[in-house]
């Protein structure tokens, strides 16, 4: 295992299980009511061991998954979750250098998910300011050789779309509807639309929408997740979850009828 290095995130474990996530810099200081640490001391760790603050208390240390990067970065607009992220990144059928139009891009969740697993995106977003939060979320997670996949526009998505060729759109947008019409334009036919509503009438907007243009193989559905407390003789489900984020809507675009 590699040692880690300035410009590395790492993800710091107390022993109740709270998470911290950094990014380690040469000045750097992470300070919590159990004391404090250099980041340069986090340099002669190695992922997976343990450092110990001022306090004599240890930290587990471990590179951050996509997921904890997600939730832990800054905001500009709220961010699509996990858990249906992955089901996201499914019903778009997503793999490497495939062509996807995503608008808006918000805080750039759902960018980072997508470019992982390879994706060449261009954003249509709306507001400059969260254009550059998402861009500077997805330069933090990949550095800057990412931007050759990546290229954010500033763009009202409901007014039109000039780029074209798309094999892939997903949208996470107040009207989604008010962009189908624009669509027939910019997709190759045989190409996957994925919609995330978070209210039912939204979805049903968007799939009326849909019935008079030529998309086909609609499907919309919900993801529950829900955690299980394993400890002992107490085995049962968590008392709290997460139990409505949004709708995903997907369908395919066929083309013109000949
Ligand atoms: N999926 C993103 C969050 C998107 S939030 C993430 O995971 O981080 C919705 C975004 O749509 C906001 O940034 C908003 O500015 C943008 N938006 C709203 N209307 C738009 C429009 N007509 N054209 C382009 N972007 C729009």
């Amino acid at each position: 295992m590699a040692a880690l290095k300035y410009g590395d995130l790492v993800l710091l474990v107390d022993s109740k299980d709270r998470r911290y996530l950094i990014t380690i810099t040469p000045d750097g200081e992470f300070h919590t009511h159990s004391g404090f640490l250099r980041h340069s001391d986090l340099l002669k760790t190695k992922e997976g061991e343990y450092v110990e603050l001022s306090s004599g208390k240890s930290y587990l240390v471990v590179k951050p998954t996509m997921s904890d990067v997600i939730l832990k970065m800054p905001r500009a607009a709220q961010i699509i979750y996990p858990k249906d992220i992955g089901h996201i990144l499914l019903a778009a059928d997503v793999y490497p250098g495939v062509k996807i139009l995503e608008s808006g891009v918000g805080s750039g969740a759902l960018s980072i998910a997508m470019l992982r697993a390879g994706a060449n995106i261009t954003g249509y977003e709306l507001r400059e300011d969260f254009a550059n939060r998402a861009k500077k979320n997805v330069l933090n997670f990949f550095g800057e050789e990412i931007l050759e996949n990546y290229e954010i526009s500033i763009n009202d998505i409901y007014e039109g779309i000039n780029d074209t060729d798309f094999e892939r759109v997903v949208l996470d947008l107040p009207e989604p509807w008010k962009a189908v019409p624009h669509l027939s334009a910019c997709m190759v036919s045989g190409g996957i639309l994925v919609a995330y509503t978070p209210s039912i009438t939204q979805a049903m907007r968007l799939r009326e929408s849909l019935k008079s243009s030529e998309f086909v193989m609609e499907e919309t559905f919900e993801v529950s997740r829900r955690a299980w407390h394993i400890e002992g003789q107490a085995v049962r489900p968590e008392h709290r979850m997460v139990a409505h984020t949004g709708f995903i809507t997907q369908a395919r675009y066929a083309g013109s009828l000949s």
